[in-house]
């Protein structure tokens, strides 16, 4: 049946790969984004389609719209955006969940928070279990995202057992593919282009900390999954690979595939890096059915070639 969706952030990195999912399934798609770390030519290919719309608006403020589900994604998501204004990211995660649990609590429709493994800080406990409470400093630079989306967290369980509202959490890992921003300082993203154009590959720290990097596509199908969970099933649920790597491996594997010449330097490592990172996903595979297909060399090689077309200018169609 066809629904009418809102997916908030949906200019951004995921949201653009959600909306096109949800466009293709035959769904109305109202997407919501005020563009600060989001691009109109993400949502390009999408506009000519009369099932899309576009609204700028930015979710602190409240939304008066109406849909049958709701995707909350709006919120900056690499350390480099949402450490530029910290005190609009709290706002974006912590006034943004108010507003869209209002508004789902107004509609009694479903709402899905688009939240993160930054939850668990610098874990104690590897792999993560989404019973794992974290270790997240409350007041470093990394704290305006972590302490953020834990807040927004809170907020929808207490929107769940108070107004009884039908919330879907999933926590998301590292997650890459075409359309990342090119600017964002995340790692995949860096080291991509840094080894397109040839440049030093710069490693934080001795590279020895570890990701599980997930393929966008993989992540959107486990996030369509959650979304079609009966009412009651709240999570959170972790979505991401379970194949953990370390950084300095990354480098290795993206300069092999790219064939650069570019070799590695080291910099200081971030305040409040987090040492591993590794997603335990039983509870994804079990009540979602979900795991993971994309394996890591083939998710890179199309980020590769999308950011090898970005780069050279031969494609500005961002339909991938
Ligand atoms: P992104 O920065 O590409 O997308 C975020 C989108 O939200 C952008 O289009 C941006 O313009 C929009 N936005 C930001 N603040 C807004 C506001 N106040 N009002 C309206 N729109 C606003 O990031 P992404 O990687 O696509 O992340 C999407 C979501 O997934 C985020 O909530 C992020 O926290 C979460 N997440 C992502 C990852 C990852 O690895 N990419 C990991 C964990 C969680
Ligand atoms: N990183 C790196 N070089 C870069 C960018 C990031 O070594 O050019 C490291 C970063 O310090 C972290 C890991 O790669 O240990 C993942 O960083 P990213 O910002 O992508 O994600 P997050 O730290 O939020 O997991």
């Amino acid at each position: 049946m066809s629904e009418r969706i809102l997916v908030t952030g949906g200019a951004g990195f995921i949201g653009s790969h959600l909306c096109e999912v949800l466009l293709d399934a035959g769904h109305e798609v109202l997407c919501v984004d005020n563009y600060f770390t989001g691009r109109r030519e993400n949502i390009l290919h999408l506009m000519d389609n009369k099932r899309f719309e576009l609204m700028r608006h930015d979710v602190s403020q409240p939304l008066h719209v109406e849909a049958d589900r709701i995707y909350n994604l709006a919120c900056p998501a690499s350390p480099v955006h949402y450490q530029f204004d910290p005190v609009q990211t709290v706002k974006t995660s912590v006034m943004g969940a108010i507003n869209v649990l209002g508004l789902a609590h107004r509609l009694r429709v479903p709402v899905l928070q688009a939240s993160t493994s930054e939850v668990y800080g610098d874990p104690h406990i590897h792999p993560q279990v989404e019973s794992y409470w974290g270790n997240v400093n409350p007041i470093g630079p990394r704290s305006c995202y972590d302490e953020g989306k834990r807040c927004a967290e809170t907020l929808f369980f207490d929107y769940h057992r108070q107004h009884k509202v039908d919330i879907k959490v999933i926590r998301i890992f590292n997650t890459y593919g075409p359309r990342m921003h090119r600017n964002d300082g995340r790692v995949v993203s860096n080291f991509i282009v840094q080894a397109l154009e040839g440049k030093d590959i710069t490693i934080y720290g001795n590279g020895q900390q570890t990701r599980s990097f997930c393929f966008v596509d993989d992540l959107v199908d486990g996030m369509v999954r959650m979304m079609a969970t009966e009412h009651g099933f709240t999570g959170p649920v972790n979505l991401g690979n379970p194949v953990e790597q370390t950084i300095a491996s990354l480098a290795e594997t993206i300069i092999r595939l790219v064939g650069s010449k570019s070799k590695i330097v080291y910099r200081p490592i971030p305040t409040d890096d987090p040492m591993k990172r590794k997603p335990d996903i039983e509870l994804a595979q079990t009540k979602l059915q979900w795991t993971p297909a994309i394996k890591i060399e083939h998710g890179l090689l199309r980020t590769i070639d999308y950011f090898d077309k970005l780069l050279s200018g031969v494609s500005a169609d961002t339909h991938v």
